[in-house]
């Protein structure tokens, strides 16, 4: 894998950090109330179990999988729930655990959808936020780190589903598109 890595762009330091800071900011926003955690697979899975454990409150945990129809590197706005949550929310303070967010097409029916399940609330954390290329407002309460319009895998983010293990943020070589 490092062979193909044209640049790293967020080294797991920076991550780890970064994640220690949500935590503590998830932590004083969500006292006292009833927080779930939502997070979309399979992007969310480094970030979502790092910054868990730096919430220091009780939460429970859902999942859901979505798939964008659209190219690889491109969203089309289309999302298919593969897989649904497995509790209801109503009433619940839900935050949805992301890796990026790009177009924020993905984003903005997730939370349609999650809303009109009568929550008491629906927030957005995202480890990343790539706003040159957004056509849906999104509100973010929670981002990482802004990012250039760049390809990037690592830390849960896959290209063909390979570079996902990769404990921090980087750029392709772009031989490695061609093969
Ligand atoms: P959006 O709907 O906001 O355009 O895109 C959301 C999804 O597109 C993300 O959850 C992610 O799966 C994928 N995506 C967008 N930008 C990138 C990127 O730079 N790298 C990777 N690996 N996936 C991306």
């Amino acid at each position: 894998m490092e062979k193909d890595i044209l640049k790293i762009m967020i080294s797991e330091e920076e991550i780890q950090k970064k994640v220690k800071e949500i935590g503590q900011r998830i932590t004083e926003d969500y006292k006292g109330r009833d927080l779930l955690v939502v997070g979309i697979l399979k992007g969310c899975m480094l970030f979502l179990s790092d910054l868990v454990k730096e919430i220091k409150l009780p939460l429970t945990m859902d999942f859901m999988v979505v798939s964008s129809y659209g190219s690889a590197t491109k969203s089309s706005g289309v999302v298919r729930i593969i897989k649904d949550l497995e509790r209801e929310i109503q009433d619940k303070d839900v935050l949805i655990i992301e890796d990026i967010v790009d177009t924020g097409l993905t984003l903005s029916y997730l939370m349609e959808n999650l809303k009109t399940r009568n929550p008491r609330s629906v927030k957005v954390c995202s480890l990343l936020d790539k706003p040159d290329r957004r056509k849906a407002a999104v509100d973010i309460e929670y981002v990482g780190f802004t990012i250039p319009d760049e390809f990037v895998v690592g830390y849960g983010l896959d290209y063909s589903e390979v570079y996902r293990n990769l404990p921090f943020v980087c750029v392709l070589k772009p031989e490695v598109y061609m093969k």
